[in-house]
């Protein structure tokens, strides 16, 4: 049998409340009155929804995307495929995402102009953002899709994201683009380079490493 390590904290709230914090660690919030039983049968109820929790924190979300499922923010959403003879196109609705196909076999293409377009809308609002928060100036921006990479900046501070990233939580995005506005003053990795991005995002390390993994 496996088990899995978790900390409580007692607090005035009313319910109990799971966290896995940056360290990967379950954080079990409970209220004052909770007795040990109450706290056992909350957390075998639970117990996938936990381990589930902490594999999205330690795993970041691979693009792996099949006919059920994708991933948006490191959130599976569904998708529904709906056969048609028009034009191929998507839709999210209710958090199902429509995909109109003429054939199964253009799924990945029609995937990717979705990512696209997602990306398009949130990173270019997400990068003004952090610019203006760090005080980091590039010069343009592109979305692409890079199977091996997911940014990059050029020597005149152009800089290129991949959609692909769109898959990955809110936070991790941000490291990338806090480490692509990096770029446009350190155009290496030296550690003036990582200083800078500790900066603007202390737990760079996390994103750094999990990003890796995958
Ligand atoms: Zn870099």
């Amino acid at each position: 049998m496996k088990t899995i390590p978790y900390l409580v904290t007692y607090k005035d709230i009313r319910r109990i409340i799971l966290k896995i914090d940056n360290k990967n660690r379950i954080i079990v919030s409970c209220p004052i009155y909770t007795s040990d039983k109450m706290l056992n049968d909350f957390l075998y109820a639970n117990v996938d929804q936990i381990l589930q929790m902490k594999e999205r924190k330690q795993n970041g979300t691979k693009y792996n995307p099949t006919e059920g499922k994708v991933s948006l923010f490191g959130k599976e959403i569904n998708v529904q495929i709906i056969n048609t003879t028009g034009n191929e196109k998507f839709k999210v609705y209710n958090e199902t995402l429509m995909l109109h196909l003429r054939s199964k076999a253009n799924f990945e293409k029609v995937i990717k102009r979705f990512y696209k377009a997602e990306a398009k809308e949130y990173i270019s609002q997400r990068i003004e953002e952090l610019s203006k928060q760090t005080g980091l100036n590039y010069k343009s921006l592109d979305i692409k899709w890079f199977e091996s990479k997911w940014g990059h900046c050029d020597s005149l501070n152009n800089i290129v994201i991949s959609a692909k990233l769109m898959t990955q939580p809110k936070e991790v995005i941000d490291y990338v683009l806090i480490h692509e506005l990096s770029h446009t003053i350190h155009h290496n990795h030296s550690e003036q380079f990582w200083n800078l991005v500790a900066l603007h995002c202390p737990n760079y390390k996390d994103y750094k490493k999990l990003l890796k993994e995958l």
